[in-house]
């Protein structure tokens, strides 16, 4: 008997260790439902809302090609310490995860477990991050290379056991409270192919224009992330359908073809970025919880302005564009990458928060949370990396530049219904139309001033070069495009002046 454990990977398309399990006779497909993993920091009610979607979509898409999924809830050594007196176990098959810092360390506890047990355990990779990997020298061309590779098919048809399913623990009793995520989205692989198709020919089209402004990026970026983080789907199906549908393009029509190309550009660059972030986790697990440059570690007090977090965690800041974002993310589990910048920039600079509370919150909120990404992004957002130039986003100007109407801001603050749009970015000019709506928590302007102010000389240190030199070999990009040879030549004169471009 092969177990095949699913574990980020609900789906049963492009599924290595499911279609390589099958080729040596008869499986137990097993899914864990770890209850101490659900009571991590960083985990919430609306992820295991998508969980349970997926879960009951793979469960019938199993049963129809022959056996149903087996669900166990416990820890996950004990259950296959269990499974292993029950069936002759002769494999453990599940692809490789580079998840948080819990799974990192069962994974550890499983891997001894199949030592003693002399059960081999294959764990072929379903993404395009690269396990032991010495140093970044390459790694877009294996990036590619993997995600050429053909897709493995759906088995036809599955030979093994099913045992008795435990009762799938409801989220109240995981301690899971309810989080308010009223419009969230759905899981299961159908849904992962609807929204890639509407993407590939339908809302994609102005996907370049429309991705920063939250006006038009709920309908035109993909909304495939949450999919993604789950694997409903894999990156590597998307990227395939991408490279389809770009050699279709010339069958558009004339004044659509060069849209969808740079559409499908862009979208299929941020596809390697899914990967390149993951990868920096994989090879330092340590940044989900510490700074990645170490001249950041006593800069911000992690106790201080507890205030400024409430307000910033609850949309009651007064700065129109974060609380409007904030809201909405509340509301639907997903904002776009633009305003997850300002948030998390407006929580660490004008705010002056240690990044560690807020990416946990953020965490919580996003329906997609995937630790390599998210750590990585809210490090570079937080300027604790070290060799990421230092973004401070205006929220005013956010605003203005991505909701000029205010619509909205309107849409996701009520009390500023009325407020015409003059003022609606600066509310605070017209108190009489505030309707309740708090003024602004901090000066904005002095706020980001005093936070350049104490990041910009630490850059300058000779010290600090030193380790952003480590960091560069270890973590940076390598790709050579006409805009990477640009950035190396200001990465250059960045070095000098102790600060580094992606
Ligand atoms: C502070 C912060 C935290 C973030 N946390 C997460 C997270 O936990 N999970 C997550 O999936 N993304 C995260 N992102 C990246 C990005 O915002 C989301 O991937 C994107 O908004 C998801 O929406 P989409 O699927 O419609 O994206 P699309 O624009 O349609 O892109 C398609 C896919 O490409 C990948 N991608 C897009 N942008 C990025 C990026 N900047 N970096 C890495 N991969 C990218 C994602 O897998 C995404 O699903 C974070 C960004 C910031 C600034």
């Amino acid at each position: 008997m092969q177990i095949v454990w699913f574990k980020r990977d609900l789906r049963v398309s492009d599924h290595a260790a499911l279609m390589l399990a099958a080729q040596q006779g008869q499986v137990l497909l097993l899914y864990i439902l770890e209850p101490e993993l659900w009571q991590q920091p960083d985990l919430s009610n609306r992820h295991y809302l998508f969980l349970k979607d997926c879960l009951y979509e793979l469960n019938s898409a199993l049963t129809t090609l022959g056996v149903p999924l087996t669900l166990r809830v416990g820890d996950a050594v004990s259950v296959l310490e269990s499974l292993r007196k029950e069936l002759d176990v002769k494999g453990l098959w599940s692809h490789q995860e580079t998840w948080n810092g819990w799974t990192f360390e069962r994974d550890k506890r499983v891997k001894n477990w199949a030592l003693q047990a002399d059960i081999p355990w294959h764990e072929p990779t379903q993404n395009g991050v690269i396990r032991r990997l010495s140093d970044r020298d390459g790694w877009a061309k294996r990036w590619y290379q993997i995600m050429s590779k053909p897709c493995y098919a759906i088995p036809s048809a599955l030979v093994g056991r099913h045992l008795e399913n435990d009762t799938l623990p409801t989220a109240e009793s995981l301690g899971l409270a309810e989080d308010g995520c009223e419009q969230r989205q759905l899981g299961g692989m159908h849904h992962a192919q609807q929204l890639l198709d509407s993407f590939l020919h339908q809302r994609g089209m102005i996907y370049t224009k429309e991705m920063s402004s939250p006006v038009t990026a709920f309908d035109s970026c993909s909304r495939l992330s949450p999919h993604l983080a789950f694997g409903t789907v894999s990156i590597r199906e998307v990227f395939q359908a991408v490279e389809f549908r770009t050699a279709d393009i010339k069958h558009e029509a004339y004044g659509t073809k060069s849209l969808w190309r740079s559409a499908m550009r862009s979208f299929s660059g941020r596809l390697r970025w899914h990967c390149h972030f993951m990868q920096k986790l994989e090879d330092e697990p340590r940044i989900e919880f510490e700074n990645m440059h170490s001249a950041y570690n006593d800069v911000r007090d992690p106790d201080s302005n507890q205030s400024y977090f409430e307000a910033w965690k609850t949309g009651h800041t007064g700065f129109p564009m974060i609380d409007a974002c904030m809201r909405a993310l509340i509301a639907t589990g997903w904002i776009n990458f633009r305003m997850r910048a300002m948030l998390m920039s407006f929580a660490s600079y004008q705010l002056w928060l240690d990044w560690r509370a807020p990416a946990l919150h953020l965490a919580r909120l996003f329906t997609d949370y995937e630790p390599g990404i998210h750590y990585s992004q809210v490090q570079m957002q937080s300027g604790t990396t070290g060799i990421n130039s230092i973004r401070i986003y205006n929220p005013i100007k956010q605003g203005i530049d991505q909701d000029p109407n205010g619509d909205f801001i309107r849409q996701w603050i009520p009390e500023l219904a009325n407020m015409p749009t003059q003022y609606i970015h600066q509310p605070w000019t017209r108190p009489s139309l505030m309707n309740g709506y708090p003024g602004p928590i901090v000066d904005e302007a002095m706020a980001r001033k005093a936070a350049a102010s104490q990041l910009y000389p630490l850059r300058k240190a000779t010290y600090h070069r030193q380790e952003a030199e480590k960091i560069v070999k270890k973590h940076a990009s390598r790709k050579q495009s006409a805009a990477k040879r640009k950035a190396k030549a200001e990465t250059k004169t960045a070095l000098t002046q102790g600060e580094l471009l992606f």
